[in-house]
Formats: C-alpha cells, structure tokens, sequence
C-alpha cells in the first residue's frame, strides 16, 4: 500500500501531479478542495456554509473534512492506497490522519511537498483565475490563503520532518520534470 499525501502551498502544483501520480499508482484520489468545491456547486445548505469561509481564504472545519475523508474512503473500498491533497492542513489534522491509518492498518509512506517560492505562488494563482472561475483565485483571497498556509499548514511540514517522512521537492520546472522528481522519491520511501 502506498499512501501518500501530496503537501504543499496553494499554487504548488498539487492537482496537476496529483492526476499523473493517481494514474501511475492506481490509488485513490482524495482532494478535499475539489470535494468541497462540489458541494458548493450542488448548490446544498451544507455548500452555501463552506463557501462562505472558503471564499475567504479560511479553513472549514476538522470535523467536516474527516466526514468528507471518511465517506470517499468507504465508497472506495479496494484500493491500492491513497492520494490525499490538501490534506493535512494543520496539526490536529496531522494527528488525524495517523489515527486514520492506524485505524486502516495502513501503513502512511509520507508526506511529498511541492517547494515553489512565494512570488511563483502569487503569479501563477493570479493566472489560474483568469480562467478557474475559482471563487477564491483573486488577489485579495490569494494572499489571506497565503497567510493560513503560512500560520496553519507550515507546522505540518515541521511535524512530519521531525518524524522523518517528510519529502520535500523542488516544485520549479517543467511538469515532467517534477513528476519525475516525485516519482524518485516515492520509489525511495514505499514499504
Ligand atoms: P488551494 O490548495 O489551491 O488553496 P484547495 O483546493 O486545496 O486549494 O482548497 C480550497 C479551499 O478549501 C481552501 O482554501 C480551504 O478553505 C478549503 N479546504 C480544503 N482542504 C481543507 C482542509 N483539509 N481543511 C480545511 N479547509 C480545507
């Protein structure tokens, strides 16, 4: 079982090598973005209530996201592993998805994170909303995402890094190139 969760800034490049890395691996996709972005555009109560503090640049609820975490894995019940984007975004829910694996009996293979420097983040989000539609691709949204990034998730990294299973990438290059750069250090660190 290979069970990966793909880390790093918004703007990294985490959904784009997330859809390569699910085709070479054959594992579940877990992105809590994308789940929350669906919801929102079912257009349901609970929807209304996430993109009210998404469209802020804030983080919903630990709860809610292990509910979101826990319904796709149990629709998914035979899989090689998983893939999870934007998730751990901060400690408590670093914790949570040690007691989830445990909980699996899943070994967890690591974190990968995507190091893009702060003024690429900024351009390449700016771009993205010219053509996402995304609510929060605008510049004012962009930084406060930046800001909680900065204040909540960070402490992720430091927290695998001292449990050593934090693999940092250099997310800067062509898209093969960075792909390739994942794979390698995936092939490294799978039990
Ligand atoms: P990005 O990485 O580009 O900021 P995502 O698609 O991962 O975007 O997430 C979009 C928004 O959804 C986040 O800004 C946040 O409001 C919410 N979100 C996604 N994942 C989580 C999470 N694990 N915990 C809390 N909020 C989340």
């Amino acid at each position: 079982m290979l069970n990966i969760a793909l880390f790093g800034p918004p703007g990294a490049g985490k959904g784009t090598q997330s859809e390569s890395l699910i085709a070479k691996y054959g594992l579940l996709y877990i992105s809590t973005g994308d789940i929350l972005r669906k919801e929102i555009a079912s257009g349901s109560e609970l929807g209304k209530k996430i993109n009210a503090i998404t469209s802020e640049g804030h983080l919903v609820s630990d709860e809610l996201i292990m509910s979101i975490i826990r319904k796709t894995i149990e629709t998914n019940p035979h899989v090689e592993g998983i893939l999870f984007d934007g998730f751990p975004r901060n400690i408590s829910q670093a914790k949570l998805l040690e007691n989830l694996m445990e909980e699996l009996g899943t070994p967890f293979t690591g974190v990968l994170s995507l190091e893009v420097p702060r003024e690429e983040l900024i351009t390449r989000l700016i771009n993205r909303g010219k053509v996402s539609g995304r609510s929060d691709d605008k510049e004012d949204v962009i930084l406060e995402r930046l800001k909680e990034y900065e204040e909540k998730t960070l402490p992720v990294a430091e927290y695998f890094s001292k449990k050593g299973n934090f693999y940092p990438v250099k997310g800067v290059g062509s898209l093969e190139e960075i792909f390739d750069r994942l794979v390698a250090e995936i092939e490294k660190h799978r039990r």
